[in-house]
């Protein structure tokens, strides 16, 4: 198997009837960046820039971040990389930070809530980014983003960090794109004033799929309990790709669906070209893509999402035309 997989790293990423998808890779520290080359992947889908932050004995510096951030992107080469601003708080608990108690740390002062309320820390970030990225291409994007006006105040503190730096002589980004992830429902809802800031987006699904059904993702007792490959969650995404389509703007997904084959197949179904995946997982649904009738697999979706029959499963439904072709 892994020989098989390895064959396919220099195979475009191409459906049997010629739909090109893009796979990156979810990534966060420096033992990550040779997966790059080992897969063949497109890029880093989503860089968790808490990671440091998590491994460290006290907050990094500016210049170590710095330091990072400039090794993955040299690592990357021409390949994009996305990188995502602190998310830290819930359950991603920083040992030298004072610790908040919270009744429910995941819809807590979290990721950027945190970030606008401290803005020392997101600014360091975003200075950090801004100089690796000097001369080349920056793509930023602000986690667990409920409210539009949050995607603005983050936004403004990058254009402070920027005009700082032009003030101070330094050499910009050649070009930056600024994301949000949309991983909680209101933004559901609040997608044409997204996309009409955002310059992409990306879909969340762990989170996002944990507040569509309340349920944690992280309690065993009710994590399995429902299924994310079911109606109201794949009509809620089909909904994202057709705002990101009408606004012309890139939409990916980089949460734990898009790494299953099974799931993969789904958001392609749904209309997702770009997706970011454990490198492991790689190997595996690029060989279900290179198979697959990504059009065949769109009408099935769409007739399911839209006649939908309590009494059939998706994920079934799914497995059974992938066994069939
Ligand atoms: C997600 O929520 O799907 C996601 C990619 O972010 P994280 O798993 O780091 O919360
Ligand atoms: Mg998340």
């Amino acid at each position: 198997r892994q020989a098989q997989y390895a064959a396919l790293r220099d195979k475009p990423c191409v459906t049997r009837d010629g739909e090109e998808v893009q796979l990156h890779l979810n990534a966060g520290l420096l033992v990550d960046l040779p997966h790059i080359q080992e897969t063949g992947a497109a890029g880093i889908g989503l860089f968790r820039t808490e990671l440091q932050f998590m491994v460290a004995a006290a907050f990094p510096r500016t210049a170590e971040q710095y330091r990072l951030y400039q090794a993955v992107l040299d690592a990357a080469g021409d390949r994009p990389v996305t990188f995502r601003t602190l998310d830290v708080g819930g359950d991603k608990v920083l040992p030298y930070m004072r610790v908040v108690e919270e009744e429910n740390p995941a819809l807590g002062w979290r990721a950027i809530r945190l970030g606008l309320d401290r803005p020392g820390l997101l600014r360091s970030q975003m200075r950090a980014l801004l100089r690796a990225a000097s001369g080349r291409s920056l793509k930023m994007m602000f986690p667990m983003v409920s409210a539009i006006d949050e995607f603005d105040a983050a936004k403004a503190l990058l254009e402070g960090e920027l005009t700082y730096l032009r003030r101070h002589g330094h050499t910009l980004p050649e070009r930056i794109d600024v994301g949000a992830m949309v991983e909680v429902p209101a933004l559901l809802f609040q997608l044409d004033e997204l996309f009409q800031r955002a310059d992409f987006v990306s879909v969340g699904s762990n989170d996002l799929v944990q507040f569509l059904y309340a349920a944690d993702r992280g309690n065993n007792f009710v994590a399995d309990r429902f299924d994310a490959i079911s109606v109201p969650v794949l009509r809620a995404l089909r909904n994202i790709v057709r705002k990101a389509h009408a606004y012309d703007k890139p939409v990916t997904l980089c949460g734990e669906l898009g790494s299953k084959p099974i799931g993969a197949l789904a958001l392609v179904a749904l209309g997702f070209r770009a997706l970011s995946l454990s490198p492991s997982a790689v190997g595996p649904v690029k060989s279900m893509l290179l198979e697959l009738d990504a059009g065949a697999a769109t009408r099935l979706m769409d007739d399911l999402l839209d006649n939908h029959a309590p009494k059939i499963s998706v994920r079934e439904e799914l497995a059974a035309f992938a066994a069939e072709a």
